[in-house]
Formats: structure tokens, C-alpha cells, sequence
């Protein structure tokens, strides 16, 4: 099959969108009807984010291989080094390939304190994701990795983000998502500094619009960084009056996506927290029809 640099290519300009695996049977049915008002965008791929543990890691396998049989749309199942072995990762990657996914996004995950948190390798394990995009790569998956336009939490510097992006591409990465971030100029500037270094991996903008103020302590949390000043004061407003606050943010998300377009991003990645609503008032105030 064609590599997702071509796919992303493809059209000009991509779409994909990012769920996570659902805790219990009302979840199932709102992520699923989430995937349904997505799917006439013809997104490039649609991802399934790995949990820290327990029943949503069966879930990612189960929902990945369902999207694959049932759906016309391409599945990329992450995953994540916490807590596995190299042995329990290939096997993974074995489950994936069974269920008919032949995309992963390949990452090595938080440590249990969150982003900011020192990180320490299972015992038999991977300390870090360009091991798990080689593990990968050695069962002929096409590979998805993550960027920090931001900078990663634990990075020294944006300098040392732009190597460990070029040394996944090296080990095989087709593809990079970024974290959610807030200036458009960081994300150019990730991208010149990895094209400098002479590695032309497509890099696609992830983007997650704050609707409300919970959401600006989730995200950082998300993050392990700050949500900037002015994004906070432009949310924060509109405190008292959340269909002003969800507006704002989704203007806010709207101006980062033409700047991201404009300044030569192949495409949007969405984090949709399973709902589609929030994307598609994105996509209608950016005039992007079905
Ligand atoms: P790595 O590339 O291994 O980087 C981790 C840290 O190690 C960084 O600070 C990096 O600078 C440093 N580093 C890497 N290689 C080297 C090296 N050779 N020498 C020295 N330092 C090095 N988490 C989940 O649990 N489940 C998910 O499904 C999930 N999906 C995600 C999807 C996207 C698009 C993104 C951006 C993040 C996702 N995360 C997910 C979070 C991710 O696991 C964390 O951000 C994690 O801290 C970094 O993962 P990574 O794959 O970039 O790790």
C-alpha cells in the first residue's frame, strides 16, 4: 500500500481525527456517532489513543480492528511503552496486524506522575519511542510518532525535539502529530529546524479548542506546560457566559488552523474528545464542506 506521506499528500490538504477508547457502553455509542459525522470529511486516518492500563488497552485493540472491518476508514492504533515489555509490545503489534490494523502510532507514553515526571523504563522494557518505532517497523507497520512544537516537558531544548523527531524518522516513522499547541510559529519553526537537518517527514498540527475553563487546567495537564497568558485571558472573558467561552475558543482554534494552513501544515489533526460538534463548527468556520 502507499505510505501515509502519500496519503497525507493526497488530497492537498488531510483531516484525521483522534479518539480515545470509551470506559463503558454509553461512551461506545457517542464515539460512534461522533466517528459517523466525521466520516463524509474523508479524513486521511482516524487514531485510538493507548490507555495507562486495564480494560481501555484491550479496547484500543478491539476498536482499531472493528474501525478496520466495518468502516471504510483507515484505523492507527497507538501505543505506548508504560509498563510493557519488548515481548508484550510485539505482541501487541501481532494482535494488530491480526485485527487488519497495519498503522500504529508508535509512543513511549507518561510516566504514572504525568508528563513532567521522570520517566524510568519497565524492566525488559523500551526507554523510548524510536525503540517501539524499530519494533514496529520490523513488522512492516507504517508508523506515526509524536512532535512538541511547545517543547516536550523533559526536553532540554526545542533544539534536542527537533533530533529525537528526525531519529524517529530515521527508525522509520512515516509521519509525526504534535501535541496540542497555541502559536502557529512554533509549529513552523519545529518544522524548519527538522527540514534542516534533512528529514522531510510530514508533520500534521494537532489541534484541541478550549471550550471552557476546566478545559484550560485538563490541557495543561494533558501537556505538562502552561496554557499561554493570552489564550487564557481571551477564554476567561467570557467567564459567566459558556456559549460566548465555547465561541471564543473555537475562534481562537479556527485562527490557529488558517495560520497552521497558511504557513504550510499538510493538514489538521483533531483531538475530538469523541464528539464531533467542536470540529465541525471549526470546519464551518473555516468553510471546509463535505
Ligand atoms: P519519546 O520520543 O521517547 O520522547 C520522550 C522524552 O525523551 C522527550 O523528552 C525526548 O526529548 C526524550 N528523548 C527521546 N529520545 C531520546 C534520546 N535518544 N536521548 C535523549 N533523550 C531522548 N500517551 C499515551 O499514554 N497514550 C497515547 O495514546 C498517546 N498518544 C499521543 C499522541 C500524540 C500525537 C502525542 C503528541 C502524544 C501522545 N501521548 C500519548 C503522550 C506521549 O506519550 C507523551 O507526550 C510522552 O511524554 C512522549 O512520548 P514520545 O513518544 O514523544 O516519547
Amino acid at each position: 500500500g502507499r505510505s501515509m506521506a502519500e496519503l497525507i499528500a493526497e488530497g492537498g490538504r488531510s483531516f484525521s481525527f483522534e479518539f480515545f477508547p470509551p470506559a463503558d457502553e454509553a461512551g461506545e455509542e457517542q464515539l460512534w456517532n461522533a466517528i459517523s459525522a466525521l466520516e463524509p470529511y474523508r479524513p486521511t486516518f482516524v487514531s485510538v489513543t493507548y490507555g495507562a492500563g486495564g480494560s481501555s488497552r484491550d479496547t484500543t485493540v478491539r476498536l482499531t480492528s472493528r474501525i478496520a472491518r466495518e468502516t471504510d476508514l483507515l484505523p492507527v492504533a497507538h501505543l505506548t511503552c508504560v509498563g510493557h515489555t519488548r515481548e508484550e509490545l510485539d505482541a501487541i503489534l501481532a494482535e494488530y496486524a491480526a485485527g487488519g490494523v497495519r498503522h500504529v502510532m508508535a509512543l513511549r507514553g507518561d510516566p504514572e506522575g504525568g508528563p513532567r515526571a521522570e520517566w524510568t523504563a519497565t524492566p525488559g522494557g523500551l526507554e523510548y519511542a524510536s525503540e517501539l518505532v524499530a519494533l514496529a517497523a520490523a513488522r512492516d507497520f507504517r508508523i506515526g510518532v509524536a512532535a512538541f512544537p511547545d517543547r516536550h516537558p523533559t526536553s532540554p531544548s526545542l533544539d534536542h525535539d527537533a533530533d529525537v523527531l528526525v531519529a524517529k524518522a530515521r527508525a522509520g516513522a512515516e509521519f509525526a502529530v504534535t501535541q496540542m499547541f497555541f502559536t502557529a510559529a512554533d509549529y513552523v519553526a519545529l518544522v524548519e529546524r527538522v527540514r534542516a537537518k534533512g528529514v522531510d517527514i510530514p508533520v500534521l498540527p494537532g489541534i484541541m479548542p478550549i471550550l471552557n475553563l476546566a478545559a484550560i487546567s485538563r490541557q495543561s495537564e494533558l501537556i505538562g506546560a502552561d496554557v499561554p497568558d493570552h489564550v487564557v485571558r481571551r477564554i476567561s472573558a467570557h467567564d459567566g457566559d459558556p456559549a460566548r467561552m465555547r465561541a471564543e475558543g473555537i475562534a481562537l482554534a479556527t485562527e490557529l488552523c488558517e495560520e497552521l494552513l497558511d504557513g504550510g501544515a499538510p493538514g489538521l489533526h483533531f483531538y475530538t474528545l469523541n464528539r464531533s460538534r467542536a470540529t465541525l463548527e471549526i470546519f464551518e468556520q473555516l468553510n471546509i464542506r463535505v
